[in-house]
């Protein structure tokens, strides 16, 4: 082990002479979620495997005075308790996000039908996919210091929270910022691996290269909002629902968090397990950018 960084930053000891980069950052995260143990559910299967939560994770940066940072703070994008990455951190240069994909054990073990609930597999991925994903995001920070730099995890700071389901710092939005994806009527951003994954994000004080955003709009990944234009339409989110917390117009949040937490809490509940991933799973964006000939656009977006 090494003190500094853990036994992921030792493996990356000769790059701690290298400039800090995006590369480096990308590098040190597919490695830690190819090789930290605790990417696996705690679950065995009769055989005594335990399956992977996460594959490969996409890896973007965003460059901490983003202007579109600001814009989070409007009320009807996040809201004014939003934080910029400069009031987390003073010193903040840039924010390096990553999309931990589901595998595809996980994404096709989980019931097709609209009315089943979700698998054991998927409810366990959710909960304790997430605590690796604090694992990473606490990985991510020592191996910044490892390269002389520090940072903040938003998500794991004890002052962190949501209000009225608005949280101070939305990785959502941060991971659209630096160049991952683009948003769903569903509410998920749609990347180059689909919806299915979790979304993590640290803040440091080293100057990364900020990743291009290859669109520019927040729905030009998914086409049900293109009404009006010759694209076809999707909208396969929209029935799958099973309580119809999807509409065109957007997500019914309290709707979907009581049917995870009630409904499927209550079923799970000897497990401690809850949530719902209808939403995530056998849909044309769960696994890719869906209609991807249809929805081109024209230009790239500018930087
Ligand atoms: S299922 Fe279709 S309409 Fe719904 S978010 Fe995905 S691409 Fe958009
Ligand atoms: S997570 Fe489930 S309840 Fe919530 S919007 Fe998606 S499908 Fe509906």
């Amino acid at each position: 082990m090494n003190a500094r960084g853990g036994y992921a930053a030792a493996a990356f000891e000769t790059r701690a002479e290298e400039a800090p980069s995006a590369a480096v950052f990308a590098d040190f995260l597919r490695y830690f979620v190819a090789r930290d143990p605790r990417n696996h559910l705690p679950e065995t299967l009769p055989d005594g495997e335990r399956l992977r939560i996460w594959e490969a994770p996409l890896v973007g940066v965003a460059a901490a005075d983003d202007p579109l940072f600001a814009a989070l703070k409007a009320p009807d994008v996040v809201g004014a308790m939003h934080r910029s990455p400069a009031e987390w951190l003073p010193e903040a240069k840039s924010v390096i996000v990553w999309f931990l994909p589901y595998t595809a054990a996980l994404r096709r073990g989980y019931p097709k039908k609209k009315d089943a609930m979700p698998s054991l597999e998927w409810v366990s991925g959710r909960r304790n996919g997430e605590t690796f994903n604090n694992a990473t995001r606490r990985a991510v920070l020592r191996f910044a210091q490892t390269l002389g730099g520090k940072g903040v995890a938003p998500s794991n700071e004890k002052d962190y929270r949501a209000v009225s389901m608005r949280p101070m710092w939305s990785e959502r939005h941060a991971a659209y910022i630096a160049g991952l994806g683009t948003f769903g009527i569903h509410g998920a951003l749609i990347t180059e691996k689909g919806c299915a994954g979790r979304i993590g994000s640290v803040i440091t004080d080293l100057e990364l290269s900020p990743t291009p955003r290859p669109y520019r709009g927040i729905y030009d990944y998914c086409p049900y909002p293109a009404e009006g234009s010759r694209q076809s339409k999707c909208g396969a989110c929209v029935p799958r629902c099973p309580v119809r917390a999807i509409a065109p117009e957007g997500r019914d949040n309290p709707r979907c968090v009581e049917h995870g937490r009630d409904t499927v809490g209550d079923y799970y509940r000897a497990w401690g397990y809850h949530s719902c991933g209808h939403c995530l799973t056998w849909l044309p964006c769960a696994d890719r950018i869906p209609f991807r000939r249809q929805i081109a656009r024209s230009e790239p977006a500018e930087h």
